[in-house]
């Protein structure tokens, strides 16, 4: 018998089986909701002109080379990173008790995160909560790293908001200790995020039952085009008192998905752990790739650390999010328009790039199948696969089949 012939076939991954059928399909109406990548209104990726200034400033820099990046990652990037997600006044930066490692992007981060805690975690025992729905690969992620791995509730399957009841209760029921898995923006999939009252209320539950919190940050100022506004919940638990990892991504908000650029931030109770938490996270990196990527990291460091740049770098942001929201809002008006049944409000009021849009897997196979609109079976769209050109068509296409 063949050495790997007791292998099991490993599910296959919706998105990629997604994008394969999606690009396989040559009809001109075709729309393409699947990927959770930023379009313009022309349905073509950005490359955001402050990407397109650093790459022409390495590219002229004589110094520029391709030489491995130490095991911690690009400090200009590292720290950067830190007073953009925890702000530049975060007491615990001063206090020195944060260390950030440069990562493979979010799911990189996640991945240390995960295996990090698996082997620290206390109780020993400790599960990874995670949001019902999540990511499709926070469960596959914990899971491989050896995490039992269970589900609070959060989203309202009718109202197609937050079940804050719901989740507070879960969390209030699990036993004291475990590890919450929160996103801190922009929901995926389902674009609903708590406000700030339900974050204080959802700390409060926290902090009285000892939960570790993992916040997944993977959309900083895409959801409002407010990096501040959008580490609210990150900040409020650190205010709180709380310990903390962080994972940050900087392929949506920068545009530099396949660069793979992101950190990991662990945010301790005090400066003498640091020493202990860092030397664990640069062994499992090390392990793993050994040195993070390069290239990505000194156009992010190069953005981040130039003023002029970073304003322009906010104004990009803000550019995006107000597109998607235009795209939200045109969505739903037509709908309405049209006289769809069913409410469609929740497309308005949903935030980030994802819409979960409460269509049915019947709805979403008919969508795809007869009119050349992809998304993933759950009704997820990304709303920036919308824009001027194909949102009548795909008005009309869900006003068909919801019919
Ligand atoms: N977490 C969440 C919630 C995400 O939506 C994503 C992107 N799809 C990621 C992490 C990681 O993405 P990346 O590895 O491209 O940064």
């Amino acid at each position: 018998a063949a050495y790997f012939s007791d292998v099991p076939q490993a599910p296959p991954d919706g998105i990629l089986k997604l994008s394969v059928l999606s690009r396989a399909d040559s009809d001109p109406a075709k729309v393409d909701l699947g990927v959770g990548a930023y379009r313009d209104d022309h349905g073509k990726p950005w490359v955001l002109p402050v990407v397109r200034e650093a790459e022409a400033r390495l590219a002229a820099d004589p110094a520029f080379n391709h030489e491995y990046l130490g095991v911690g990652g690009l400090p200009a990037l590292t720290d950067a990173a830190q007073l953009l997600i925890l702000g530049s006044d975060s007491p615990a930066i001063a206090q020195r008790r944060v260390y950030t490692i440069q990562t493979i992007s979010g799911t990189g981060a996640n991945m240390v995160a995960a295996v990090f805690l698996n082997q620290f975690k206390r109780p020993a025992d400790a599960a990874v909560y995670i949001s019902k729905p999540t990511w499709g690969n926070h469960r596959s992620i914990f899971e491989t790293a050896g995490h039992v791995v269970r589900e609070y509730r959060y989203c309202n399957y009718d109202t197609l908001g937050l079940d804050i009841e719901g989740m507070l209760a879960d969390l209030r029921n699990a036993p004291n200790g475990q590890i919450v898995v929160l996103h801190a923006c922009a929901h995926n999939p389902t674009g609903i995020d708590p406000t700030e009252s339900q974050w204080q209320q959802i700390a409060d539950v926290m902090a009285e039952r000892g939960h570790f919190p993992f916040f997944d940050c993977a959309y900083q100022g895409f959801a409002t085009g407010d990096v501040d506004r959008d580490a609210y919940a990150i900040r409020l638990f650190v205010e709180r008192g709380f310990e903390l990892l962080v994972a940050e991504s900087f392929a949506k908000n920068m545009g530099l998905y396949g660069e793979r650029t992101g950190c990991l931030h662990a945010v301790c109770k005090s400066a003498d752990v640091v020493p202990q938490v860092s030397s664990q996270l640069n062994r499992l990196s090390r392990a793993t790739i050994s040195t993070a990527s390069a290239y990505g990291a000194k156009i992010a460091a190069t953005v981040l650390q130039d003023p002029a740049l970073y304003q322009q770098w906010l104004v990009s942001m803000l550019e995006m999010s107000r597109r998607i929201k235009t795209m939200r809002d045109a969505l739903r008006d037509r709908l309405v328009a049209l006289g769809t049944p069913g409410s469609w409000d929740h497309v308005s009021n949903q935030i980030g790039m994802f819409s979960f849009t409460g269509l049915s897997r019947t709805q979403v196979a008919a969508l795809r199948d007869q009119y050349h609109l992809y998304m993933t079976d759950d009704g997820r769209i990304s709303v920036a696969g919308l824009n001027s050109h194909n949102i009548d068509y795909v008005a009309k296409s869900i006003d068909d089949v919801v019919r």
